[in-house]
């Protein structure tokens, strides 16, 4: 049989392409293997959020060539799209393929057969327009499916490469989102992540938007659970928020990027929030929801980020209810306003204040966790991550852990949490059980196996 391996960097939207890219070798009759493993084929899935992409590029191609000397070597991904001469100078690497290309790998490889020079095809990305409804779903473990309903963004801040690398907004139709959910429903999966660049955008070129997509998906069958991955402030109207409130298929669990703590920094990032607007939403959300999981990404050592400045974001932080921060260090992207920006924060400074941010993150997520000791959550049970511990996420997204037992895999079941650990909550099931259907049933046809590993 012949096989192929993935590596994928950045977010959880590369994990969902790798993974349906990943199906698409399956439905060919590869199988798919870890990059470490020897392969026919490897694909690597890159990122251009960091200012090491390159090297990790690099590293990734040498890593898998060490494993697999003849392996024809794909490379995919945004930092594809914005250079894909750099690329193609690695060593190793056979074909480059764009953001337009990526789904139609097949037709651009051939037959995989190595030729002396690299190949590269890369469409500019104004290019990019259609919405590949082949490529919407990837799977993590067997219990959650990720599947991507909206692509690229229309929005112009000052730090962000994504529009250049991943094009304007579109939205995978309502028809065709549908179809898919209940493929991932019948297919056994009891959570689905709705992901995208910018979710909450999602329909503005196809006259619908989220509120409407989520008023059909909560109606599929078999569906346990759907987890929105993130969503923008700006468009976090009140009629998204009542139906959210009011639906209990959607979990209580909100993504909302911050970016920054203070107007003057937001104002400089060109974000289509302030403050007041971002606190507003938070406090509606516990208002209504106590337990509710609330995540903020922020974006750290931004240019213009004076030490008051830095300081107000860190005490507005200090005081919003959050559960978590996903702490972004800044670097100049190529091709970026802020780029140009005066007053760029010395590098030190960045780290620094992006170790505070880290610390605070770790007492913030603590202090949410401590709040459900004595307590009992819905947790989905996905597998032993540890030996002897079974390990799944309740809906306001806490880890939980109890003593291994491989009949609760994709199983929903009751947790009394008794003990707050460093990187997960530990409690005992609770007798009863909500849902009883046994991943057993799930033919192995349809169980993928997790090709991606989100960094
Ligand atoms: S909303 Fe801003 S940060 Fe997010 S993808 Fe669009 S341009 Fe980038």
């Amino acid at each position: 049989m012949k096989t192929v391996a993935f590596h994928t960097l950045g977010c959880k939207l590369n994990a969902t392409e790798s993974s349906s890219i990943g199906r698409q070798f399956s439905g060919r009759g590869y199988e798919v293997v870890d990059i470490d493993q020897p392969a026919d084929v490897c694909v690597i899935n890159t990122c251009s959020v960091t200012e090491r992409a390159d090297r990790e590029c690099r590293q990734i191609v040498r890593r898998a060539l060490r494993h697999s000397p003849e392996a024809y070597v794909i490379v995919i991904g945004c930092y594809a799209q914005l250079q894909p001469e750099v690329i193609a100078s690695i060593p190793g690497v056979d074909l480059v393929l764009g953001a337009k290309e990526k789904f139609e790998l097949f037709t651009h490889a051939g037959g995989f057969e190595k030729k002396t020079a690299t190949k590269v095809a890369v469409s500019p990305i104004g290019d990019v327009e259609t919405f590949g409804t082949a490529s919407s779903i990837g799977f993590e473990e067997r219990t959650r499916a990720f599947l991507k309903i909206q692509d690229g963004c229309d929005y112009t801040c000052a730090f962000c490469t994504i529009p250049l690398a991943r094009g304007a907004s579109r939205s995978l139709p309502v028809e065709a989102t549908v179809a898919q959910a209940f493929e991932v429903a019948a297919a056994g999966y009891k959570e689905v992540v709705l992901t995208g660049v910018n979710v909450g955008d999602y329909g503005k070129k196809i006259d619908t938007d989220l509120l409407a997509l989520l008023r059909t998906l909560v109606q599929v069958e078999g569906l346990e659970r759907i987890r929105i991955s993130s969503v923008e402030p700006n468009l976090l109207t009140d009629a998204l928020l009542d139906f959210w409130f009011d639906h209990p298929k959607l979990c209580n669990h909100f993504h909302l990027p911050l970016q920054a703590g203070t107007d003057d920094l937001l104002k400089g990032m060109r974000r289509r929030y302030r403050t007041s607007w971002y606190s507003d939403r938070v406090y509606r959300i516990k208002a209504s929801r106590p337990d509710a999981g609330i995540g903020a990404d922020v974006i750290v050592g931004f240019p213009g980020e004076s030490k008051e400045l830095f300081e107000e974001t860190y005490q507005f932080l200090v005081e919003l209810p959050l559960s978590y921060l996903h702490v972004f260090t800044y670097s100049e992207r190529p091709n970026t306003p802020a780029a140009g920006f005066a007053d760029q924060v010395e590098p030190r400074i960045r780290f620094q204040r992006s170790e505070r941010l880290r610390i605070l993150s770790a007492k913030k997520r603590m202090a949410f966790w401590s709040s459900f000791r004595g307590r009992e959550v819905d947790v989905l049970f996905e597998g032993e991550r540890e030996r002897g511990w079974m390990s799944g996420l309740s809906e306001e997204y806490v880890r939980v852990r109890v003593p291994t037992d491989q009949n609760l895999v994709n199983q929903i079941r009751k947790v009394h949490i008794t003990h707050i650990e460093t990187a997960a909550c530990r409690g005992e099931l609770v007798d009863t059980s909500l849902y009883s259907r046994d991943v057993s049933t799930i033919p192995s046809s349809e169980v993928i196996p997790c090709v991606s590993q989100v960094s």
